[in-house]
């Protein structure tokens, strides 16, 4: 029985001044980093995936032809393998991260579950391999890739959280949406101590 933590596609393509930025989404990196900072020792593992698109081809239709992409099925290019774009956010602090795993190579994925790691392992085989029976998803987006890890993670078995405090939607009503369906699908919707410490900044004891 061991608890996961899956930080989803926190990367320079989906925060500001990328090329499907997400709104708030270098805020929630340094956010994550914080969480990180005071929870990370409470999970037995946790794992980070990543956007990690072919750059020389559509990936399966993925990436927009000259029609323009309609940011439902088709998205203009961005997580190329190995560009600046696919890069974890600088402020997102990766050093308790155990284990990457990518995915949207060559096709258009959106749940983690399809990533693997880069000797090839499923994220279910990585989470088997360490006896977790539980899943809590962080990052972005609330709306796509969050939406479907979660359910994914659900339909597998799991028990699943999503924190809410800690993903970041493009658009505001179908991120709610989407963190309804998970509700409906028997995971749970909670919410960090995040806020909690910022109330009194200084740290000091009253
Ligand atoms: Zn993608």
């Amino acid at each position: 029985m061991a608890r996961a933590l899956l930080v989803v596609d926190v990367q320079n393509d989906f925060t500001e001044g990328g090329a499907l930025a997400v709104s708030g989404g270098e805020a929630l990196a340094k956010r994550i980093t914080a969480f990180l900072g005071r929870h990370a020792e409470e999970y037995d593992l946790i794992v980070a995936s990543r956007d990690w698109h072919h750059g020389d081809d559509d990936n399966g239709g993925h990436f927009a032809g000259v029609e323009g992409p309609d940011f439902v099925t088709s998205w203009p290019v961005h997580c190329v393998a190995g560009t600046p774009g696919a890069d974890f956010h600088p402020d997102f602090d990766t050093r308790t991260v155990d284990v990457q795993v990518f995915k949207g190579q060559g096709k258009p994925d959106y749940s983690a579950f399809q990533a693997t790691t880069d000797d090839g392992l499923p994220l279910h085989e990585v989470l088997g391999a360490h006896h977790v029976t539980e899943v809590e998803v962080i990052g972005m987006a609330t709306d796509h890739c969050v939406r479907a890890s979660a359910l994914d993670a659900l339909a597998a078995g799991y028990a699943v959280e999503v924190i809410d405090d800690l993903v970041a939607g493009v658009d505001a009503e179908r991120s709610a949406l989407a963190l309804a369906e998970v509700r409906e699908a028997g995971g749970h919707i909670s919410s960090s101590d995040m806020d909690e410490g910022l109330a009194n900044p200084g740290g000091a004891v009253l």
